[in-house]
């Protein structure tokens, strides 16, 4: 499929990149890095996303010129859509009239592409963008090798996650080589938040509950706690880990209140409980350790019901290292 990839690129001039809304650290730095692969062979390429670049990316190099549209305005000869598990993701509702490229690492993705480039073994699109430019025979400019160096970082939780293996640290090895300055990325990325955001969290971390098998921790974020902090959604991004680091707990709900009693839930999990399968049910979707949903409903009810599958989905979790983890 990668050669497919490789001949539309080569026999084409105009195209976009897009991704999720909201968009993250690999959804961004493989946009980036791709646009980069594209300009340096001379195509006509820019990136395009319906929500505005997050504050933490804002320094990687491209970032200002990503074009914040609320739907597709220009002819393309193909979009490449980063890391979306269907067609909607990217809120760009013209985007199925179009020839669509899917790249993804979630084998759950739908095949919703006119080519469609899944590698589920790869710890982060980043790393499926680099080996495009390998093949392609891109020189890896200092542009390239950052983005795709904050596509792995974040994907992988700072190389925390399980799909950080030997081959993910040699191709960050190599982008140290080429340019990318981990200390850099990892300042701009995690050591530049707003005051706002800090406040945000400990009023937030003053919500955490447990359950009575402390396996299961949940958060919540109301409006007023936003507002009064002077802090924006984007600033309760990465407040989910921090339930998450006591070692008993093994999946944590952040539920965050929206406009008009909707609600986005976040979920996150340790070893092989997956949250993806829970997220699935109220109609949204993820990856085994990281998922999420956006809803409308009573709090209440909508609480016990997330809680009430995460406790399943703690209970029916496989074995982790030839030991069988029974509640406690
Ligand atoms: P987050 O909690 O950071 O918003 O989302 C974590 C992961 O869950 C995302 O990378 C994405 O894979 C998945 N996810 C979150 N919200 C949704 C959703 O509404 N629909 C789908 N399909 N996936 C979601
Ligand atoms: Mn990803």
């Amino acid at each position: 499929m990668l050669g497919q990839v490789i001949e539309l690129i080569e026999k084409h001039e105009r195209f976009a990149i897009t991704s999720h809304i909201r968009p993250d650290g690999d959804s961004l730095g493989s946009s980036l890095a791709l646009c980069w692969i594209l300009r340096g062979l001379k195509k006509d390429a820019e990136v395009i996303m319906c929500d505005h670049v997050p504050l933490a990316y804002s320094k990687l190099p491209g970032s200002e010129l990503v074009r914040v549209v609320p739907d597709i305005d220009r002819e393309y000869d193909a979009v490449f859509v980063i890391e979306c598990s269907d067609v909607t993701r990217p809120g760009l509702p013209s985007l199925n009239e179009q020839f669509v490229v899917n790249i993804d690492h979630h084998s759950t993705t739908a095949l919703f592409g006119d080519l469609n480039w899944i590698d589920s073994t790869a710890a982060a699109v980043g790393e499926m963008i680099y080996n495009l430019a390998k093949a392609i025979g891109s020189r890896i400019t200092p542009e390239i090798a950052s983005c795709v160096y904050a596509a792995l970082l974040t994907d992988t939780g700072s190389f925390h996650f399980s799909n950080t293996t030997e081959r993910t640290f040699k191709i960050a090895s190599e982008l140290v080589k080429h340019g990318a300055q981990p200390a850099k990325l990892s300042q701009a990325i995690f050591y530049s938040y707003p005051y706002a955001k800090i406040l945000l969290i400990g009023t937030v971390l003053s919500t955490l509950q447990r359950d009575e098998s402390g396996r299961i921790a949940w958060i919540t974020m109301t409006r007023k706690a936003m507002t009064e902090s002077g802090a924006n959604e984007d600033d309760s991004d990465g407040v989910i880990n921090y339930p998450l680091t006591v070692g008993d707990v093994e999946a944590v709900a952040f539920f965050r209140e929206l406009q008009d009693s909707t609600y986005r839930i976040s979920l996150r999990s340790k070893n092989r409980v997956n949250v993806a399968r829970v997220a699935e049910q109220f109609g949204g979707g993820g990856h085994c350790n990281a998922a999420g949903f956006t809803i409308k409903a009573d709090y209440d009810h909508l609480s016990k019901d997330v809680i009430s599958k995460l406790k399943e989905a703690v209970q029916t979790s496989p074995v982790v290292n030839g030991r069988e983890i029974k509640p406690r």
